[in-house]
């Protein structure tokens, strides 16, 4: 099943966004009608590669945007969804600013039944540096009470999505502690750390969001011990750039087109369990950080 992008609309500015510029401004790129959605997916269903994507018989559906909430026919499209496919796991990601909504909220919770995650973005315990990267005044709130929220009141599960860089790494530790707090009583959520990609807006703000993956691991290496207990993903990193411990949280998640093996993969027993590099990360800094794993 594939990732449908409802439309490109969104309501905060990330320095870190991969969608191109255009998506955070008000008027839709193309033809985002749900009804042109639907009759897409129908299609899907019966075998058709409407989405242009390797079609994989992978069971799963992502719904991304823009903001995908923010779609007039958002619950529609859900209510439709759950209906005609009842037991394929649904990812919704989201920037949470609209589950602040009580409102909101009860609708989404009565249509969305599980196997369905709400995956939320969320960047920082701070609000100084969360604004500083969404852009947006008091999306901080927003988001936070979102989260509250579906951790309250949704059946499902709640992922929350920390991409890391530049501007949020060095409180990683303080963040992972407050949602921690936060979550505490809660089962159904994990917590995924994400290393950036370079693509859209974040190849535009490359320089001011600049993190080496190597950085990026050891910090999270350096924090193993908050991160005890907790439901744990990695995604986008190299298995020998991160410790040994870690490697089983890591996840091959990014399509091959968008991945690269360098000649140091050649030979290296972790190969097929490994995501390799980001294709434009190594464009733009190489391969001087992957080791050759031999036993
Ligand atoms: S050398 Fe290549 S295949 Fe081996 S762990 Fe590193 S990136 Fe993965």
């Amino acid at each position: 099943m594939p990732d449908i992008s409802l439309w490109n609309i969104c309501n905060n500015k990330c320095v870190m966004c991969t969608n191109p510029k255009e998506y955070s401004n008000s008027n839709p790129l193309g033809n985002y009608d749900i009804k042109t959605q639907i009759k897409k997916l129908k299609l899907y269903i019966k075998g058709i590669n409407v989405y242009n994507s390797n079609f994989d018989k992978k069971n799963y559906i992502n719904i991304t945007g823009g903001e995908p909430t923010l779609h007039p026919d958002f619950l529609r499209f859900i209510t439709y969804l759950r209906k005609e496919l009842s037991e394929i796991p649904i990812t919704l990601l989201t920037n949470g600013r609209s589950f602040s909504n009580e409102k909101f909220l009860t609708k989404f919770v009565s249509v969305a039944k599980p196997p369905f995650t709400v995956a939320v973005s969320f960047h920082s315990y701070d609000k100084k540096t969360f604004e500083k990267i969404t852009g947006i005044k008091n999306s901080y709130e927003q988001t936070v009470n979102g989260i509250k929220n579906i951790a309250l009141k949704f059946k499902g599960e709640l992922e929350i999505r920390i991409v890391i860089h530049k501007l949020n790494i060095k409180e990683l530790d303080k963040t992972i502690l407050f949602l921690k707090d936060f979550l505490l009583g809660y089962k159904n959520w994990r917590i995924t750390i994400i290393h950036y990609e370079i693509e859209g807006i974040s190849e535009k703000n490359k320089r001011k969001i600049y993190l080496k993956l190597s950085k990026s691991a050891q910090k999270i290496y350096s924090i193993k011990d908050i991160l005890k207990g907790i439901n744990l993903r990695l995604y986008h990193f190299p298995l020998c750039v991160l410790n040994k411990n870690l490697r089983k949280y890591a996840w091959i998640t990014l399509p091959k087109e968008e991945r690269i093996y360098t000649y140091k993969c050649k030979g290296c027993k972790l190969k097929k369990k490994c995501l390799g590099l980001m294709k434009r990360y190594y464009e733009l800094y190489g391969d001087a950080e992957l080791k050759t794993i031999r036993e």
